[in-house]
This record gives C-alpha cells, structure tokens and sequence, in this order.
C-alpha cells in the first residue's frame, strides 16, 4: 500500500536521533512537509543534511518540549513555514535508571516533564488546529513500558503509562472531528538511547555488550531481535494514513513478542 502524504505538514519532536528522525524520514518518503524539532541544535543540522528534501519540504526547530513557551514558539514558526499542523509526532524521550529508593528527583522530573507534560503541550498547541481542519493525526512514542514494568525505571515506566492516559483523553475529546490520537510501543529499539543502555549495563554486570543484548535485552523478547528505527516510522506513517482513521485510542505494541504470554 502506497501512503500519500503530500499536502500533509507533520511535527517530530526528538527528530534529531533514532526513532523521532526515522519518523521524519518515513513521513517526508510519504510526501508530508515536516517541521523536525529537538533540543539538540547541532544533532538537529546533522539530521536535516542527511534527509532527502527533493519533495515536499523539511525545516527544523530547536525546542525543548517541557518549556510551554518554547513549545508555542515551535508552533508559531512551524505554522509561518509550512502552514496548519496535520500530523504530531509526540517522540522527545530520554531515560534514567535507578533503584526507586535512590532515583534522584531532578530525574524524575525530568523525564516526567519531557515525556508526559511535553507531549502535552505539544498536544494542546496543534489538536485546535487539527479539530478545525477536521483532520489530523497524533502519534505519540510511549514505550513497551507502558504496558509492563521493568525494575529500576520508575520514571520511564510512570512518564510512558500515563502517555497512554493521555493518548487516550485526546482521542476522545477529538473523536467527532477527523482527528485520531494513537500511541506506539516498542521494545528495544537500536538507537542511542538503547546503545547508552548497552554500555552501562555491561559496565555494571561486568559482561560484553553482546551478552547484554542477548541475555538482559533480548530475554523477554521471543523474537530475540532488537527492532530497527525504520519499522517505527513505517508503523507511524500507517498511522497517519486514511485507512487507519477508525483506529483511535490504541497503544499499539510493536514488542517482537514481549507480551504475548
Ligand atoms: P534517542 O535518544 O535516539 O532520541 C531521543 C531524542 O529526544 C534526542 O534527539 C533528544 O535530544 C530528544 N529530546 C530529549 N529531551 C528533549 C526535550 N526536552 N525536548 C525536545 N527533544 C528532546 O532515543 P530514541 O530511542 O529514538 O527514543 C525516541 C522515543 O522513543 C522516546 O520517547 C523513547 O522513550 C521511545 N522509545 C524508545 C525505545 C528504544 O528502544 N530505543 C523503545 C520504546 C520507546
């Protein structure tokens, strides 16, 4: 199925690493203008010179999404260089691991703040636009730690179930005007957030990076393989599309299996 996108103006937050820049380059493969933002500026130039801008248009945008004033700014120029918003890609995310009794609380509510009240504001910036358009799409990255716990991620895990809260009050409240709201799960997903993981889990137990990823990583995943950036972004783009309009609400698990049992 060929996804025609053209016409269509996307938002990525986190655009500039791993999934959030697959996503962009999967969205701007189907034609949509994207306005690719992050709070890494330099990551961020890196990222655009790399996508293909011969259709449609890419522009970036740096801003850290738990900042409410940074995040209508964002708005304002995504909206003066490529029009109404269409399509919000919820994907700014970081990660730390500690035991709960020691997890510092600068990092709770970092993570709190960037995934949770980020995605937001992100959200109550453009779902007017969307409603007013009758047509919009929100995808929002939560995480396979939205739907089980692992130890030590406390703030991961609460920031990712209460994304699907918040995934699923938007759908409701937009239900009537063209506008779905979706969340994505994945397991571990080969990005520098998870390589940071690798290391300093080989690091503490004192084992290769390889037996990291097979005996720790892997474990839980029957289909014993991380998953590549690129199937997220196809996920994405299919959730965007006219033919998943009646899909809303939905945490869609991309888990190589995880939960199956
Ligand atoms: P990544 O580290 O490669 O990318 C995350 C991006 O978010 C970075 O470019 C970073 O600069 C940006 N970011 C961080 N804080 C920000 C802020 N305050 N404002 C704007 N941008 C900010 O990580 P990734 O693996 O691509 O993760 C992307 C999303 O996918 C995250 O929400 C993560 O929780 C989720 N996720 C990742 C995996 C995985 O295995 N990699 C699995 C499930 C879910």
């Amino acid at each position: 199925m060929t996804i025609d996108l053209s016409n269509k103006a996307a938002v990525v937050t986190g655009a500039a690493s791993g999934i959030g820049y697959a996503i962009s380059t999967a969205l701007k493969a189907s034609g949509a203008s994207v306005c690719m933002s992050d709070v890494q500026p330099d990551a961020l130039k890196e990222s655009i010179a790399g996508l293909d801008v011969i259709d449609g248009r890419a522009i970036t945008c740096v801003a850290d999404v738990s900042d409410s004033k940074q995040v209508r700014k964002m708005g304002e120029t995504a909206a003066r260089e490529l029009g109404t918003i269409d399509i919000l890609i919820n994907c700014a995310g970081l990660q730390y691991v500690s035991s709960l009794e020691k997890f510092p609380l600068e990092h709770w509510d970092r993570l709190l703040n960037v995934m949770l009240r980020g995605s937001f504001l992100c959200t109550q910036q453009f779902l007017p636009g969307m409603m007013s358009k009758r047509w919009g799409r929100i995808v929002n990255i939560a995480s396979i730690h939205s739907v089980v716990a692992s130890k030590f991620k406390a703030a991961y895990v609460s920031a990712k179930h209460g994304l699907i809260g918040l995934t699923k009050t938007a759908a409701l409240e937009a239900a009537e005007s063209g506008v779905t709201v979706n969340a994505v799960s994945p397991a571990y997903v080969r990005t520098a957030l998870v390589e940071r993981q690798i290391a300093s889990q080989a690091e503490h137990h004192g084992i290769s990076e390889d037996e990291v990823i097979k005996k720790i990583m892997l474990a839980p995943m029957p289909q014993r393989e991380l998953i590549d950036a690129s199937e997220i972004g196809e996920i994405a783009v299919f959730l965007c599309s006219d033919a998943a309009r009646h899909i809303n609400g939905h945490n869609l698990v991309v888990d190589g299996g995880w939960t199956i049992a």
